[in-house]
């Protein structure tokens, strides 16, 4: 990885203006809103992309893959009030930007990609720049993650075409599943389990993500 690791006063500043656009659009958690003010973006983005790394926008990363939208990022991590101490799975590691909003909001943070390049360049890249999840895992997110269940949230980061059952099964009673769903757009849907067989669901609106993957694609 050939990368000059610089964060000045410009980057910063446009970090800021960021969170002023991301209050516009509805976000108000201010352990957020910090977490979006602090991690340098554009270093999370090919170097192509460096000037608009704090546009409100997804980019393409490595494998066909995205970086989300900071507003997607910031709404999904506001809607899962996660707190210091919480195991959270995410799944979709992606370019690590989630992963590492999660870890500001201090999460133990365990992440799934099943695109060997990312896993690879991402498990290098965090602990680098001084984000440490629990555990990057390379493999098939629809089965969530068995030997470190129950957690307290779990995250998807790519359009699912179904609820996968393993993710609801691996939530503590009180957790939250928040995961896109649907083929060509996504209802973002709110999943808390309020007992051992009972799920509240809310849906909260239309994005755009790329497809989760089954194994055999
Ligand atoms: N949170 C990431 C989003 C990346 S896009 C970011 O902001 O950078 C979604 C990611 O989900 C992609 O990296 C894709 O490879 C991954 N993905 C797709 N299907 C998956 C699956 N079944 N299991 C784990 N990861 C998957």
């Amino acid at each position: 990885m050939s990368m000059i690791l610089i964060d000045n006063a410009k980057h910063q500043g446009l970090r800021r203006q960021l969170k002023t656009v991301l209050k516009n659009k509805g976000i108000f958690d201010e352990q957020v809103l910090h977490a979006i003010g602090v991690i340098p973006r554009h270093w999370f983005v090919d170097s192509s992309f460096e000037d608009h790394a704090y546009q409100d926008k997804a980019f393409p990363i490595a494998a066909g893959q995205t970086i989300s939208q900071p507003y997607t990022v910031a709404f999904q991590s506001q809607t899962l009030q996660v707190k210091k101490g919480e195991k959270v799975l995410e799944i979709g590691t992606g370019s690590g930007y989630q992963t590492a909003v999660l870890l500001e909001l201090k999460a133990i943070v365990f992440t799934i990609e099943r695109q060997v390049e990312l896993f690879k360049k991402v498990s290098l890249f965090l602990p680098m720049i001084g984000y440490n999840p629990k555990k990057f895992i390379f493999g098939d997110g629809y089965k969530g993650l068995l030997e470190e269940a129950p957690f307290d949230k779990i995250i998807v980061t790519a359009g699912a075409p179904f609820v996968p059952k393993p993710l609801l099964s691996q939530l503590k009673v009180g957790g939250m599943l928040l995961i896109p769903v649907g083929n060509h757009t996504q209802i973002m849907t709110l999943f808390i389990r309020k007992s051992n067989k009972e799920f509240e669901k809310h849906e909260l609106g239309d994005f755009a993500f790329v497809p989760m993957l089954e194994e055999k694609n």
